[in-house]
């Protein structure tokens, strides 16, 4: 090959493009940081693509941009080979199989931060709706079973001066718990370690995981799903709550028994409860869980604000764009991935 040639190929080579497979629609302004770097094709919907369509796109790719509805697992190990990089948009990742991707220097990332405010909110709107039964007052309205003013109707809980106990008080958790200082509220919590800058700033008091629960008015669900959260609230946690509490979940579907927690509202122990999260997503209606009174559920919108989806889906662009161009992904879930196996083009 002469030298011309040897420069035209080179070239050719520089001006390649990476090519990524992005698994939902996603705000434009995500859109185009992944145009101004890469080849890209999008499922352009709402909805999932069915599955096998998903893994021929991501077969293609060199990255994705994924939802976390979608597994990422052996299954689409082999089928996408060329895939380096994943990007999730959200901050959990029970969805991916992390030690099989980073066994394959396949990097992962994820969107912590910019969603933990508006989850926090989330979290607190689910506790003061079971607290003061605003699911079920509206449905009285509806009904209209609205009887007379007593001293004794609808009757809920105390928010203001109460003890909240949060399992899992990382970046959500932390948030909560601020919000909980407006309310004059002795805060507890549970980690698998002690995280001292929670005590100092917020006064938060660790516990035990089951005297979390037995002082608790409030016990907030704020976990990874992992192998040691998953079922952690079951039919024992229960009957360790007050019957006076009310039981939050945001964290996933999984690290709840729901059997155990439709029983154990039926007794009255803990006196109530919420959830953002199901076992299994959509829920089915006949859950028997949305046939309680003392239960309200949402579906899965911690995240859902216009400003939050859109910071996630910048940030899981920005991941994605930065592991294919060769530059530092900004939230890596496995950075020890970075930059050995990774680096642009030599893989
Ligand atoms: P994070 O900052 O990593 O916080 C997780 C906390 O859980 C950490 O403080 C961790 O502390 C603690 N933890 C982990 N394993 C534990 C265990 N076995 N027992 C007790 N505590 C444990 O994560 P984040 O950003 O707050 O997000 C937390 C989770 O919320 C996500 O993983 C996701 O599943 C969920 N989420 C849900 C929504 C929604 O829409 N509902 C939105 C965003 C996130 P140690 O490591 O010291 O144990």
């Amino acid at each position: 090959m002469n030298a011309p040639e040897a420069k035209r190929v080179t070239l050719r080579f520089a001006m390649t493009k990476p090519r990524a497979f992005i698994s939902r629609r996603i705000p434009r302004s995500a859109l185009e940081i992944i145009a101004s770097a890469c080849d890209y094709t999008m499922w352009d919907d709402l909805m999932p693509a069915p599955r096998d369509h998903f893994l021929r796109a991501a077969a293609e790719a060199d990255g994705v941009l994924v939802m976390p509805t979608e597994r990422i697992d052996a299954e689409f190990l082999a089928a996408a080979p060329r895939v380096r990089v994943v990007a999730n948009m959200g901050v959990g990742y029970d969805n991916i199989d992390v030690p099989a991707l980073t066994a394959r220097g396949v990097l992962v990332t994820n969107t912590p931060d910019v969603l933990t405010e508006a989850t926090a909110d989330l979290a607190w709107a689910l506790l003061m709706a079971a607290a003061r039964r605003v699911v079920e007052g509206h449905k009285a309205i509806e009904a209209g079973a609205w009887g007379a003013w007593h001293p004794f109707y609808m009757l809920g809980q105390d928010v203001f001066g109460a003890t909240i106990g949060i399992v899992g008080a990382g970046r959500i958790g932390a948030a909560i718990a601020r919000r909980a200082r407006a309310f004059n509220m002795r805060i507890l919590y549970h980690n698998r370690r002690r995280a001292p800058q929670l005590e100092a700033a917020l006064l938060a008091e660790y516990r035990a995981f089951d005297d979390l629960l037995r002082e608790s008015d409030y016990v907030v669900a704020a976990t990874p799903l992992t192998a040691e959260t998953r079922g952690l609230f079951d039919a024992r946690a229960f009957a360790l709550m007050k019957d006076t509490a009310v039981f939050v979940n945001i964290s996933r579907g999984a690290v709840v028994k729901e059997e155990d927690l439709v029983e154990a509202l039926k007794r009255g122990r803990p006196w109530a409860a919420a959830s953002d999260v199901f076992a299994v997503e959509p829920t089915p209606r006949d859950n028997p869980l949305l046939s309680l009174p003392n239960f309200v559920g949402t579906p899965h919108i911690g995240s859902a604000t216009l400003r939050t989806r859109t910071d996630m889906a910048t940030l899981a662009a920005r991941n994605l764009v930065n592991a294919l161009t060769g530059q530092a992904p900004l939230t890596p879930v496995n950075p020890e991935v970075w930059p050995i196996k990774l680096a642009n083009g030599l893989r």
